[in-house]
């Protein structure tokens, strides 16, 4: 492991006092993994030696009385960029620390009394994934970490659970670990997984590696690639200033303009590319050139289907009540239809006028989910090839999770619109790895 520690546990005088606090268990810890010391506070730009200070509600005191907030604050920004740039899996911090603490620190009182808290830095790490230990932990310091970092998050209701494989520890088995966070009521849950990885072509800022929540691997996801842009800015891969980045998927690399409100992400516009018809690239079994609103008995029941790839394969019906339809029972008989070799997602789409559409999705792999940022796409393209939209006008698409904005120019070349958001972060505690 690459371990962050504080530089006054390795016998650095960096202490208030200008001493160190040696710690015997380092020594073993040295041996057997990398050690990158560091002391945020003099990172901060305190001078050794200082006065001692503490935590006072949300602010930092010395003893003098004076306000070191923004000192330590920078100290422990400082320890982000130094676990960020080594790919640190977990940092080794001396307890009790206004910095460095975890669990326990002193309370503020100069007296030597502890409470619960923790550090300016401990807590900043702990905040971005990075598990935080103290001294007295290192005997117990598991040989490989098998933690992992991870954000939840959602374009509108389409929720995954997104991975940093930048500078996170690698993931060996992918669409292991999908299956097993996505599962509803029993894990983290959501429709699968998105592994931030490092762009193959340095020219891009990103790479995204998605699996659903039954473990296969998906090319694509429109509302997936707008949370990868927030996870990208939020994270500090995007350059500052910048808000048009390109992020590589299994098929393409699409092309996000940021979305920025005070300085946060809120969400973005991807270049999705050009909708296909072209029945080989889709895939569809279909002997024409295109399938179009074409009838095909599923079910027992008659449907027009209209087929689109986005870089998946999908299957546009429109019909005039979406709601009525039972997709947990319909749902898996277009996607496992024979005249898709390769399974299909499908839209069940309801024209309200020639700007509005409104739409469910069952989606291969996840079932129903409560939006498909591709399948809204698709649903567009399919209803301007059928006339019920026009191409060069913005279609808002109603989904159960939220709304899109769709705009099909002339020749097939799609945008979409719509929000990203953060739900929650968390470490997820590995069982089965080696
Ligand atoms: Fe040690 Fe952390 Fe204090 Fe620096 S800030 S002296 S590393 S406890």
């Amino acid at each position: 492991m690459t371990i962050l520690i504080s530089a006054c546990l390795l016998g650095l005088p960096c202490r208030y006092d200008g001493a160190s606090k040696p710690c015997a268990d380092v020594e073993t810890l040295r041996k057997r993994h990398t050690l990158i010391p560091f002391c945020p506070e003099c990172m901060g730009g305190l001078p050794t030696p200082r006065e001692p200070a503490e935590i006072v509600e949300d602010r930092v005191v010395n003893r003098a009385g004076r306000d070191v907030t923004e000192e330590y604050r920078r100290g422990a920004e400082g320890a982000l960029v130094l676990c960020r740039m080594y790919g640190c899996d977990c940092a080794v911090l001396k307890e009790k620390s206004p910095s460095c603490g975890h669990g326990k620190i002193y309370d503020g009182t100069f007296t030597g009394t502890l409470t619960d808290g923790d550090g300016i830095t401990a807590s900043l790490l702990l905040a971005n994934g990075i598990p935080v230990y103290g001294e007295s932990d290192i005997p117990w310091l598991p040989e490989k970490h098998t933690a992992i970092p991870f954000t939840k998050m959602h374009g509108i209701g389409n929720d995954y659970v997104y991975i940093d494989q930048i500078t996170g520890s690698p993931v060996e088995d992918m669409a292991a670990l999908a299956v097993e966070m996505s599962a509803r009521r029993f894990s983290v849950g959501s429709d699968g997984v998105i592994f931030v990885c490092p762009p193959e072509d340095p020219d891009n800022h990103g790479r995204m590696r998605m699996f659903n929540a039954d473990g296969s691997e998906g090319a694509m996801c429109g509302n997936g690639i707008r949370c990868v842009g927030k996870f990208l800015y939020d994270h500090g891969y995007v350059p500052e200033g910048c808000h048009v980045i390109r992020v590589e998927t299994l098929t393409r690399v699409k092309t996000l303009t940021l979305r920025l409100e005070d300085g946060q992400c809120t969400g973005a516009a991807v270049d999705m590319g050009q909708a296909v018809f072209d029945p080989a690239k889709i895939p569809v079994q279909w002997p024409g050139e295109r399938m179009v609103s074409e009838p095909v008995t599923i079910a027992g029941k008659e449907w027009r289907i209209t087929a689109v790839s986005m870089g998946n394969p999908h299957a546009v019906v429109f019909t005039d009540a979406p709601d009525s339809l039972s997709l947990e029972e319909l749902g898996p008989f277009f996607e496992h239809h024979p005249l898709f070799p390769d399974r299909v997602n499908t839209e069940f789409v309801r024209v309200t006028d020639r700007t509005h559409l409104e739409m469910r999705v069952w989606e291969r792999g996840s079932g129903e989910t409560f939006a498909c940022g591709t399948g809204a796409c698709a649903a567009v393209a399919a209803a301007v090839l059928c006339g019920y939209c026009d191409a060069g006008v913005p279609v808002l698409v109603k989904l159960r999770g939220g709304v899109l904005t769709v705009t099909v120019s002339e020749d097939w070349q799609i945008t979409m619109e719509g929000p990203a958001e953060t739900v929650f972060t968390g470490v997820w505690e590995v069982k089965n790895m080696k």
